[in-house]
């Protein structure tokens, strides 16, 4: 089955909460632009509006509907960095690690001006903690703050095991790190407002319109089936997907991403004094495992809480419960709470963990392998690709040059070798 049928993924509290404004038509018949973007996520719709805003003339080919992917799905964590420093850090000098780092800064600054500039109401909630379960991540956690404060200037407040109770209801944690520049928002609010942005710059967006060929040359072609688009630059920006609905997209890339599955319920709301007791802030919060749990509470008084991976591409059939066991287990005073929605998503994990943005020939950009990290970030490489194709390609060529290799068996044997790898994290995380 492809990874785009999974309807059971599609239960989202997002779009049970708003309602979307009528489909844009599908592409039909022959058209010209400056720029043709595969994608209509945060990546995209980045890209299409900071595009339109220098002068381009664009086209965005969406194959469902606009943020149906994994940007109006996700955890709404809106945070600094990347999934991991260490391929960066590695890979480049200390200073251009640093300019990666604060690319990142500036992404959550980007985030804020657009909700500004574009009056998107998306439910944003200032403030991100980042919880340890016990001492040994506690020392872990420690360490990696202050060597983002040595290494980068970026300062987050350490939180004593003394005062974990006064930020969250839970005897699940130990201690934390406070970051108060990040937070979290509604995503697919968010996409909504970008997409309706980029459509008063000037793009033109097509739904429904999956992009089965990309012909390279002087002038890409991008065809779908019933049109094709003829530009001088693409911008590939289609998540796991990109290659589903037809293999002579960019088959080159599908086997540097690895599709990994990740599940969210949330609860009926609650009344405001109970939500606002179990997260005491209303921040978001992460621990730092690596297979990790993400929560934070909405604007009408839910708990919404991620975790759980899958690496099979199957949804869990006791999704719901499942997750829901995961709730009860760092927050079990919600056991009289009904879970009203259960969802999920993949996610494009690299094996560095490190973003991959590059060039295919001299014309076709691309902008993959957020890792679980591509909120904030996928603003970013929509900006930097922008940046790129109107002659400033300084940032975007520091962030290509991040070297990926394949997972090991390429896009179909992929899988093993990944279960083996994760499963000796997971053994980690219990120790
Ligand atoms: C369940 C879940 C929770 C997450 N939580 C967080 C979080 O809390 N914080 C965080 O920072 N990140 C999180 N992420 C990751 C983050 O959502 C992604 O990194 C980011 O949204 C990626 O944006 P994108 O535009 O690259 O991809 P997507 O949003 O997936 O968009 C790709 C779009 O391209 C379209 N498409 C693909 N191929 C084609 C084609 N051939 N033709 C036409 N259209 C095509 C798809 O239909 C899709 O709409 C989460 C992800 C998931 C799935």
């Amino acid at each position: 089955m492809l990874l785009s049928e999974d309807n059971k993924l599609t239960n989202s509290y997002y779009e049970a909460s708003i309602s979307r404004p009528a489909a844009s038509p599908a592409l039909a018949g022959n058209l010209n632009a400056d720029v043709c973007i595969v994608g209509g996520g945060l990546a995209g719709l980045s890209a299409a509006l900071e595009l339109a805003e220098r002068g381009f003339s664009v086209d965005l080919l969406e194959a469902n509907r606009v943020g149906w992917g994994a940007s109006g799905r996700n955890g709404g964590q809106a945070l600094v960095g990347f999934a991991a420093d260490d391929a960066i850090e590695s890979q480049l000098s200390t200073e251009d690690a640093r300019r990666a780092w604060h690319i990142t800064v500036e992404g959550l600054q980007l985030l804020r001006q657009r909700m500004t500039a574009h009056e998107i109401d998306c439910d944003f909630v200032p403030g991100y903690m980042s919880l340890a379960v016990n001492k040994r991540k506690a020392q872990a956690l420690s360490a990696w703050t202050e060597h983002v404060a040595r290494a980068y200037d970026y300062e987050m407040e350490p939180i004593a095991v003394t005062d974990i109770g006064g930020w969250i209801a839970s005897e699940r944690f130990h201690s934390g790190a406070y970051d108060s520049n990040s937070g979290h928002l509604h995503p697919l609010k968010y996409c909504l407002g970008l997409a309706a942005a980029a459509r008063a710059a000037g793009v033109q967006i097509f739904e429904g319109s999956p992009v089965l060929d990309v012909q390279r040359g002087d002038k890409p072609l991008i065809k779908t089936h019933d049109g094709a688009v003829s530009c001088r630059y693409a911008v590939l920006a289609g998540n796991v997907y990109l290659n589903e609905y037809g293999n002579c997209v960019a088959p080159e890339l599908a086997p540097r991403i690895m599709p990994v599955g990740t599940y969210i319920i949330a609860t009926e709301p609650m009344a405001k004094e109970r939500a606002d007791a179990l997260i005491k802030q209303r921040i978001a919060v992460c621990d730092t495992n690596f297979v990790l749990d993400y929560f934070r509470l909405t604007a009408d008084h839910r708990m919404l809480f991620g975790g759980r991976v899958s690496y099979s591409t199957t949804t869990p059939p006791d999704l719901l419960s499942s997750m829901r066991r995961r709730m009860l287990a760092v927050f079990p005073q919600l056991a009289d709470v009904a879970v009203s929605h259960a969802w999920g998503g993949f996610v494009d994990i690299t094996m560095n963990r490190a973003p991959d943005f590059g060039r295919l020939g001299d014309n076709i950009y691309y902008l993959q392998g957020f890792s679980g990290h591509g909120l904030v970030l996928s603003g970013m490489a929509g900006k930097l690709a922008a940046q790129a194709i109107a002659g400033q390609a300084e940032r975007f060529d520091l962030m290509a040059r991040i070297k990926h290799h394949p997972f090991p068996g390429g896009a179909l044997m992929r899988t093993p070798a990944l279960v083996l790898g994760m499963l000796y994290y997971q053994i980690k995380d219990l120790l």
